[in-house]
């Protein structure tokens, strides 16, 4: 156990952020310099507040499994290299995870049931920036070749994580990935404030040192079609994420200015890493309304305050969840509580329990959008009487999650079935119905985070290994399709 008395005699205490005054200037994290070196004057203590409980329900509560007691009794100890080693078993990726996980760990952590949790993210990060800074991320490249071969299409986290276990597992491993850069949601998707790409490029680095073969700028089922893929590998992972935005057709959804959320960040991504884009969708000078109140929304909000919004205002059908724990998910679950995201802190209103019911324009382009309160009766919402009002908008930007893979191309070419949610269908083992194909992360799984993305991709190796082999796999394999979570 690190410190016997640390979580009675130290108080919880978090890495602190830039001033929103100074951050929103820019585009860098909104820490100061790296989020675990900024917090390294104070992680040894807040590491001590663990208890090293007997039955570590953070464990429970983290898809991957981490082994949160030992390394934190590790950096008690200030043994960082023994605590990147019990990272590192269980997690491919801890930089991106101590950096943008909503940490189920910590609402499952047994400190948290009468005080403040053990801050287990930033001890996370805090271990993975030092060991990145003290050079001691080093490629881990296999011992030997098994001469088999495995195509991974999509190069998200869950695309990374089963392309890293199976390379050092010995296979030749060649992720497709159709943008023109690696790294899927989290490479075009979140932003540079909340995760820098330098993070991204070096983890990528290391894996092209060990071996793994990374193909931008090809679209399979366009640019190579399924058989050919079939033909060329032994075995198909379909890591392609959950792509297709959710819409809202209401009268006036064809005037200009109203986007999907993922047509927005990608622009943004792009121009804040040097790129001239001529057309680029932009909120300066404009009133925006965000629909949809979760991560994607806080990215867009984050985004237009940056490019200099007018106003900013983010709108949410359920309504406004409590402060604290409520009595429906009680701990070690994942609490819907009210939380407040970097990007809330900087500005923009929320409004909850609002529904939309038309966009309004003038000469084609969007000027607002006619809302109402709404109240949950008989299991739909029904809009409030009397409570109808125009909320001015030039730019709406549409963040109300995905319905699941596109289907046209790849998948329709496979002949893999879907589930009922229209997401990739799989057995226990990742396999979709159509042999040597297998799935992982939120192609089969639905839109979820990129925790469950890094686990999917560790278990969705170990089978696709096991199948190469033909005998049982030394990976881990740390979930199942069906687990579901305590938390999220
Ligand atoms: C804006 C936004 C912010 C988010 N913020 C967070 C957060 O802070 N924390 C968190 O935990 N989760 C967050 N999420 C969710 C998280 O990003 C996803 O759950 C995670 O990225 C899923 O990983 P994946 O590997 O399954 O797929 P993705 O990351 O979606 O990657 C799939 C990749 O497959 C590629 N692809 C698809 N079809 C093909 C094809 N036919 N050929 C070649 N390539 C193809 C796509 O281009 C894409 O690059 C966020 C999501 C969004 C949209
Ligand atoms: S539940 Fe909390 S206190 Fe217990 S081992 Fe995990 S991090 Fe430490």
């Amino acid at each position: 156990m690190a410190d016997p008395r640390g979580f009675i005699t130290t108080p919880r205490e978090l890495a602190s952020r830039r001033p929103v005054a100074e951050r929103v200037n820019d585009w860098h994290e909104v820490y100061p310099g790296t989020p675990g070196l900024a917090v390294l004057p104070i992680i040894e203590k807040q590491a001590g507040r663990c208890m090293d409980c007997g039955i570590p329900f953070c464990h429970q509560g983290c898809p991957l499994g981490n082994l949160i007691p030992e390394w934190n009794d590790l950096i008690w100890r200030d043994d960082w290299r023994g605590a990147l080693d019990r990272l590192h078993a269980t997690n491919n990726f801890p930089e991106f995870t101590g950096r943008l996980c909503p940490a189920p760990c910590e609402t499952a952590c047994v400190v948290g049931i009468n005080r403040d949790p053990v801050t287990i993210k930033n001890v996370e990060v805090a271990i993975i920036d030092k060991a990145w800074q003290d050079r001691r991320v080093i490629p881990q490249v296999p011992e030997w070749h098994t001469n088999k071969t495995v195509a991974v299409v999509g190069s998200g986290p869950s695309g990374l994580a089963v392309a890293q276990q199976l390379t050092r597992a010995g296979h030749t491993v060649v992720v497709h990935e159709r943008a023109d850069a690696i790294g899927g949601l989290m490479r075009y998707g979140i932003p540079e404030f909340k995760m820098e790409k330098s993070v991204l490029d070096r983890r990528i680095k290391q894996m092209e040192l060990e071996g793994t073969v990374f193909v931008p700028n090809v679209n399979v089922g366009v640019d190579i079609t399924a058989e050919q893929l079939q033909e060329r590998f032994d075995a198909v992972v379909l890591a392609m994420g959950s792509t297709v935005g959710r819409d809202l057709p209401v009268p006036g959804r064809d005037l200009g200015g109203i986007h999907q959320a993922m047509e927005y960040l990608p622009q943004a991504n792009r121009v804040a890493r040097g790129e001239d884009l001529p057309d680029q969708i932009l909120a300066t000078g404009k009133d925006v309304v965000i629909i949809g109140g979760g991560d994607t929304g806080a990215d867009c909000l984050g985004t237009a305050i940056r490019q200099g919004a007018r106003s900013i205002t983010q709108l949410e059908i359920m309504p406004r969840p409590s402060e604290a724990r409520p009595a429906r998910s009680p701990w070690p679950t994942y609490p819907m509580v009210f939380r407040v995201s970097s990007a809330h802190e900087e500005g923009g209103e929320r409004l909850y329990a609002v529904s939309t019911s038309e966009f309004v324009g003038q000469d084609g382009a969007v000027s607002g959008l006619r809302l109402s309160e709404v109240e949950f009766v008989d299991r739909r919402f029904v809009p409030v009487e009397g409570t109808e009002r125009i909320l001015p908008a030039q730019l709406v930007l549409l963040a109300m999650g995905f319905t699941g893979p596109q289907r046209e191309g790849l998948v329709t070419e496979l002949g893999v079935s879907l589930d009922p949610r229209g997401n990739i269908a799989r057995d226990t083992d990742f396999a979709t119905d159509v042999p040597g194909v297998y799935v992982c992360g939120d192609a089969g799984r639905g839109q979820s985070l990129i925790v469950w993305a890094i686990a999917e991709g560790r278990s969705c190796a170990a089978a696709v290994d096991e199948y190469l082999n033909g005998s049982a796999s030394r990976l881990p394999r740390p979930i199942r399709p069906t687990d579901r979570p305590l938390a999220v």
